[in-house]
């Protein structure tokens, strides 16, 4: 029988071990840590959103980068073959708001544990703290890997699935974008994605812990002016490069939540960034300030400070008077047009400026990875090295959230394993 060797026992790693030991091969998983899942653990606040139940041309709407690569992979193993694995498995799953997947139980552990037993009802052997250093090979295919301590093991094929740089406490340090260098890939810079914000502006601090729903966010890049372009006359012009609508949170360093995580996929380091956030995107400009006129005129003996309540939480009502510059002890009644005016504004433009991401510490996912035109999207194999293959992560495809990568670690693992494995039946 061959070997394939599997690195990294995560949500890619293990699917892909158990898809090549159901077709027969002999699967050894490599993991550094001490257990399997560490990430898995980790997602969905401890939930894990284990898939979304889009139909596919949906899916792939909802992937930021190379969801043509995909294609094969998803269609392999969709969102409908995963829920019948878990549930199959031990593990039921419900369906929730936007069409994301989670255990009955509400516990990520379910998950890991379903995979666990799989992998053992199939013979898949698990080596913990078992840290790959290298990937060896003859000419161009694959003779075996390096374990720390210099320990060799042999085998047929490798399957890649070492994720990328996000949450590295969880073990995804980036070591498998340097096997891919190592076996001749060239690689899209990794990045931080889906990862809240740090803004210049002081206000968002005091709101800290205020999370905010039914929001409308459009984001700006700044793009300096070209060299010559005088009509510009040094000013930046705008691009837009996002618009959402949903839930976001304020934070002890900026923002965060879905829609900031949403954002974030449009953010590339080293630009400019402006946000505009609209407090009441489903009234117009007019609506809003009819609104506050009637309810200027219900408290029409009250101060400015007294009567924002029906509009905004009460935590952000200083913020909203400072920025309105509206003395807050005026009686509504004596508040003129272009105060008015000016509380509008505000309300439907809240401006921050990106001063940066959190970083890879709290980024759910790595954008970039090892370039998708140099992988065999109908196996995951290496078009340089017979018998390497990738999966998940490591991988320049990301979606937003919801699921959808996920969905991205088991279908590339399911394929990887798969091919791995009939390749080696192909050969022996
Ligand atoms: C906080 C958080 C919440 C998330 N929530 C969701 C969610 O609810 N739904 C969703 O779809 N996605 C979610 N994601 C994203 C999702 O978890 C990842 O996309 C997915 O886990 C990637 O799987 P992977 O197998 O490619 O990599 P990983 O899960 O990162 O697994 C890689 C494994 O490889 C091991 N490894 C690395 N290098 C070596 C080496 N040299 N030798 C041996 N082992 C090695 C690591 O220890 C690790 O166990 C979340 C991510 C985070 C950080």
């Amino acid at each position: 029988m061959k070997e394939i060797a599997v690195i990294g026992a995560g949500a890619a790693g293990m699917m892909a071990a158990i898809a090549a030991a159901a077709k027969g091969a002999h699967v050894t998983i490599y993991e550094k840590n001490d257990k399997a899942g560490k990430k898995i653990y980790i997602t969905g606040k401890g939930r894990c959103n284990v898939t979304n139940v889009a139909e596919n041309s949906e899916f792939f709407a909802n992937v930021c980068r190379n969801p043509k690569f995909l294609y094969s992979s998803i269609y392999s193993f969709d969102h409908d073959m995963v829920m019948d694995f878990f549930e199959q498995n031990g593990c039921p799953l419900k369906v929730e708001r936007g069409g994301r997947v989670f255990p009955v139980s509400d516990h990520s552990s379910d998950i890991i544990a379903a995979l666990l037993r799989v992998c053992k009802k199939k013979g898949v052997k698990i080596r913990y703290n078992c840290k790959v250093t290298s990937v060896e090979y003859t000419d161009d295919a694959v003779t075996g890997i390096v374990i720390v301590g210099k320990e060799k093991a042999s085998c047929d094929s490798v399957i890649v699935c070492c994720g990328g740089m996000s949450y590295p406490s969880t073990g995804s340090t980036g070591d498998g974008y340097r096997f891919a260098r190592e076996a001749g890939h060239s690689l899209n810079k990794a990045c931080p994605s889906l990862v809240p914000f740090e803004v210049r502006e002081k206000w968002p601090l005091a709101l800290q812990g205020l999370s905010l729903k039914n929001v409308g966010l459009k984001m700006y890049k700044n793009i300096a002016p070209e060299v010559g372009d005088k009509a510009a006359k040094g000013s930046k012009k705008k691009k837009a490069v996002y618009e959402g609508f949903g839930e976001m949170l304020f934070t002890h360093f900026g923002i965060s939540g879905p829609l900031i995580l949403s954002a974030s996929t449009a953010y590339e380091e080293g630009c400019e960034y402006i946000l505009h956030l609209d407090l009441k995107p489903a009234l117009s400009h007019e609506m809003l300030d009819k609104r506050i006129i009637r309810d200027f005129e219900d408290g029409r003996r009250k101060e400015f400070r007294n009567v924002l309540g029906g509009l905004f939480p009460s935590k952000l009502i200083p913020v909203i008077i400072e920025l309105s510059e509206i003395n807050p002890d005026k009686k509504v009644s004596e508040i003129d047009k272009a105060e008015r005016t000016r509380l509008v504004n505000i309300t439907k433009d809240l401006t921050m400026t990106v001063t940066g991401t959190r970083g890879f510490n709290e980024a759910i996912i790595t954008r970039g990875g090892v370039k998708v035109s140099e992988i065999d999207p109908s196996t995951m194999e290496s078009r340089f090295r017979k018998g390497l293959y990738f999966a998940g992560e490591v991988i320049d495809t990301d979606a937003v959230t919801g699921g959808f990568n996920l969905q991205i670690a088991w279908s590339t693992g399911y394929l990887a394993g798969i091919s791995a494995a009939e390749r080696t039946e192909y050969e022996s």
